[in-house]
């Protein structure tokens, strides 16, 4: 099976049975796993796969678009299925990932333009702490 491309920029891919057992973990909508999230929940289906395996097919898949890279402030690498225009909160203390719905922002690409630069894109992470992460704070203050 050959998937057809959003669009002439983007390289056809060739859609393996490992591409697309991969692909399956990004049907649920609001995860952003890392490669050691995908590869230790997909052994089961594929348990000759290697880590490396999962890192070049998850580069491979969002080189087709077909996922998102996602630069955030993290140390893992993360991917994300949600391809619409949104943002993320992380919690600096146990990393946590949410989306953020973007309709009510303005286009920031607009705000941007009129210094000389084609803009291409833009990234924007908001920090926080989670609700669990600020419950374990005060329950350790209260001690
Ligand atoms: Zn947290
Ligand atoms: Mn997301």
């Amino acid at each position: 099976m050959k998937f057809k491309p959003p669009d002439d920029t983007v390289p056809l891919l060739r859609m393996t049975r490992q591409r697309r057992i991969i692909l399956e973990e990004f049907h649920t909508p609001g995860r952003h796993p890392t490669p050691d999230d995908v590869y230790m929940r997909i052994r089961r289906k594929l348990p000759n796969i290697s880590l490396g395996t999962v890192y070049r097919n998850l580069e491979i898949l969002s080189q087709a678009k077909l996922i998102k890279k996602l630069r955030l402030g993290c140390r893992q690498r993360r991917y994300d299925g949600g391809l619409h225009r949104h943002y993320h909160v992380r919690c600096v203390k146990c990393g946590k990932i949410s989306d953020i719905p973007a309709d009510s922002f303005p286009d920031l690409d607009d705000t941007a333009k009129g210094h000389g630069f084609k803009i291409l894109g833009h990234q924007l992470e908001f920090e926080g702490l989670c609700q669990a992460c600020r419950k374990a704070g005060r329950s350790q203050k209260g001690r």
